[in-house]
């Protein structure tokens, strides 16, 4: 738990990352700079990284994986061009931030993590936010949701090789997936609209995620 004291200065160095690293760049999503300027992030750290929550990096959350840069959560958000309507699934639960902030935006979220202990405590810190809009599943998420239905909405926050073609079965008519795409140390943010069955991709920024490690994935 944070304290008072604590809990008044990250709120003002809450809304300092709002003002510099997202709309002192290029976010200009109303609902991205809203929810992110309301969230707390340090509620998804291990309470050693609590005091550095609002500088715009990556920081550990353990097992060798990262909870996003505050720059890249917002900026993958408005990738997806949520209108609050949306089903979204998401792969790569990691501290449940990135979730949270989709939740609060989309309709239902349905994220999927290989790593158990992660998910659980994603689970838990959404839980304590009152965030309920969301479905939880434990396991490999490079074949997508395990029932096979479609998402208006798909985000990867690990890197893919490629997109898997099971995942792209998985969009819906005039959806939108947003994922890393390229070599373990470095890929292309791309962004993928379906339209009348035809896939558009345009690539964003280069960008450096973990990977993700499943069968449609990267090996371990
Ligand atoms: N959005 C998260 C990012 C976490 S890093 C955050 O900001 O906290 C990416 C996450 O993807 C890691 O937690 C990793 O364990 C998970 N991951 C990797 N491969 C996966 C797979 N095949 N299925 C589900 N999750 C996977």
């Amino acid at each position: 738990m944070v304290s008072y004291d604590q809990s008044k200065k990250l709120a003002a160095e809450r809304a300092a990352m709002v003002r510099h690293h997202l709309r002192g760049r290029d976010i200009t999503d109303p609902g991205v700079l809203e929810v992110m300027g309301r969230l707390p992030r340090e509620a998804f750290l291990p309470p050693d990284y609590a005091a550095q929550a609002y500088a715009d990096n990556p920081l550990p959350i353990g097992g060798g994986q990262t909870i996003s840069q505050p720059y890249i959560v917002a900026l993958m958000t408005q990738c997806l061009k949520l209108t609050g309507s949306e089903e979204v699934l998401e792969i790569g639960t990691g501290s449940g931030y990135q979730t949270a902030v989709l939740a609060l935006l989309a309709r239902r979220v349905y994220t999927i993590e290989r790593f158990n202990r992660l998910a659980e405590s994603a689970q838990a810190v959404l839980a304590r936010l009152g965030i309920e809009n969301v479905e939880y599943f434990i396991g490999d998420g490079s074949a997508g949701w395990p029932e096979k239905r479609t998402f208006d909405r798909i985000l990867l926050t690990a890197a893919v090789p490629s997109v898997p073609q099971t995942l792209l079965a998985q969009l819906a008519e005039a959806g939108r997936l947003v994922a890393p795409v390229g070599q373990e140390t470095s890929q292309m943010l791309e962004v993928i609209e379906k339209k009348h069955d035809q896939l558009i991709t345009t690539s964003v920024c280069g960008c450096r995620f973990v990977k993700l490690i499943g069968e449609f994935g990267f090996q371990q």
